[in-house]
């Protein structure tokens, strides 16, 4: 019997989703051993620190990770970050294969005039704020302004304008941080604009997030009913089947009867933003106007302002880079998750770019998983451990992440929540004994 031993770089749904297709992979002549080496103290990546805490049901999936890291030969290094803690050449020397999957963290910049004012965020910051990511607890959101603009059309840019425009107590059920709910709680945003470049017709977002949407109890959403009819005129009587389904369910925002709610998300479409203004903070932003022809989104050479205290950027992501491995266009290069040259292979994010939803990863990884073990030399390499080069770092084990879970839950349990999560670092690797 033949053991590889595979290093994965990043848990999140990608590194997970690898390590259950090389268990799945496993025969009676050769098994894997997995290390999953991760930068934060706990797992899960963007199931953690990404994913809306008012959608509590997709992160579910977590149960499943849980179960690939309890179902043997599998290690996870918490708190260890490749680049720093560890270099490529420590894990290519010892494993016979080392699978990168750090996902895409860097927020895309507008490459405005104003980008840089106080109150001008990007999602890749502010989402994980919310999310007690514990590099983000420190960031200033300014939330003492009446209106926000969020620059985007897909569903991170959704999560983001409903996050601001919720009634702040619809959060306590959730495991928003704490930090944020206080301040969203003190919060004088009534008014959230959304602004997409392009059409209703061309907007990412998916029909369930949309349709989501009416249902906000505290909060009117708001979209344009002549601008819903002509994208639907524009698309005639056969559009795409999301297209159709994204219409629909903008034509139900549009009926919804409003009500007194003080509380307003508004989407408004063909909307470049050109400059964010002001002198110490944002205090107004300049977009813009576009119009379709001949099927082109084109400038109409008008513009408009809104007034407006922060702006959120939700325009797509960009990987972080780690030193000695290729990156172009935002993610590592790679043929179909292979690392030229190398024993590396890429999956996730920071193989395809910030693109898929959770599952996506799952087929994107177990493809590469294949082509990883036709690679595979005849005879395992054996050539030492990595706790050696760990001694006295503090590594969070599968013991310790599941003592720090345990804590959070049993924290959240007396108040509704599904956890309550820490925000520090220390303060995580002391709920794991650490
Ligand atoms: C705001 C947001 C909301 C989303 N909501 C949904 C949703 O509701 N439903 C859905 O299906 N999909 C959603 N997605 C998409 C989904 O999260 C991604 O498809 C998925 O997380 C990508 O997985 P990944 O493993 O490639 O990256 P990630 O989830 O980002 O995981 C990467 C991991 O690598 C670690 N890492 C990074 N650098 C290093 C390093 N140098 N050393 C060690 N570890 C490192 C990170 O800490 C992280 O844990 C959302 C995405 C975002 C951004």
């Amino acid at each position: 019997m033949r053991t590889y031993r595979i290093a994965i770089v990043g848990a999140g749904p990608a590194g997970y989703f690898a390590a259950q297709a090389l268990q799945n992979s496993a025969s009676d002549d050769q098994t894997f051993a997995i290390d999953m080496i991760e930068r934060l103290p706990t797992p899960w990546g963007l199931v953690r620190s990404g994913v809306a805490p008012d959608h509590p049901k997709i992160k579910t999936v977590s149960k499943v990770f849980e179960k690939i890291a309890t179902a043997g030969n599998f290690r996870l290094f918490g708190n260890v970050e490749l680049g720093t803690d560890l270099q490529i050449k420590d894990l290519t020397d010892r494993y016979d294969a080392v699978i990168v999957s750090t996902g895409s963290s860097l927020g895309k910049k507008l490459g405005i005039p104003g980008e840089n004012l106080q109150g001008s965020l990007s999602a890749a910051d502010f989402v994980p704020w919310y999310n007690a990511h514990p590099d983000f607890t420190a960031l200033d959101v300014p939330l003492d302004c009446d209106t926000a603009v969020v620059i985007g059309a897909g569903n991170v840019a959704m999560d983001v304008a409903r996050m601001l425009a919720l009634e702040p107590h619809e959060l306590d059920a959730t495991d928003t941080a704490n930090h944020a709910i206080e301040a969203l709680r003190k919060s004088s945003i009534r008014r959230v604009i959304l602004c997409a470049r392009r059409g209703p017709e061309h907007a990412a977002f998916t029909s369930p997030e949309l349709r989501e949407l009416p249902k906000l109890e505290h909060t009117n959403v708001l979209m344009d009913g002549n601008q819903i009819s002509a994208a639907r005129d524009r698309v005639g009587a056969e559009p795409e089947k999301d297209v159709k389904s994204n219409l629909d369910a903008m034509g139900l925002i549009v009926e919804r009867e409003k009500t007194s709610h003080e509380r307003t998300l508004e989407f408004e479409f063909l909307l470049t933003p050109i400059e964010i203004h002001g002198t110490d903070r944002v205090t107004e932003i300049a977009l813009g106007i576009n119009e379709i022809k001949d099927g082109k989104v084109v400038s109409t050479g008008q513009t408009k302002t809104i007034k407006c205290g922060l702006v959120v950027s939700a325009i797509g992501y960009e990987a972080a880079p780690i030193e000695g491995i290729t990156y172009a266009n935002g993610k590592i290069v790679n043929t179909d998750g292979r690392i030229s040259g190398t024993n590396m292979y890429t999956v996730g994010w920071a193989k395809r770019g910030p693109s898929g939803v959770i599952g996506t990863n799952k087929s994107d990884a177990s493809e590469v998983i294949k082509l990883l073990i036709e690679d595979l030399p005849k005879e395992p390499k054996n050539n030492g451990d990595v706790t050696e080069l760990l001694q006295g770092h503090t590594v969070v084990t599968q013991s310790h992440w599941e003592a720090i879970n345990a804590a959070e839950v049993a924290q959240g349990e007396p108040l509704g929540k599904p956890r309550v999560k820490a925000a520090d670092r220390h303060e995580l690797l002391r709920l794991g004994g650490l």
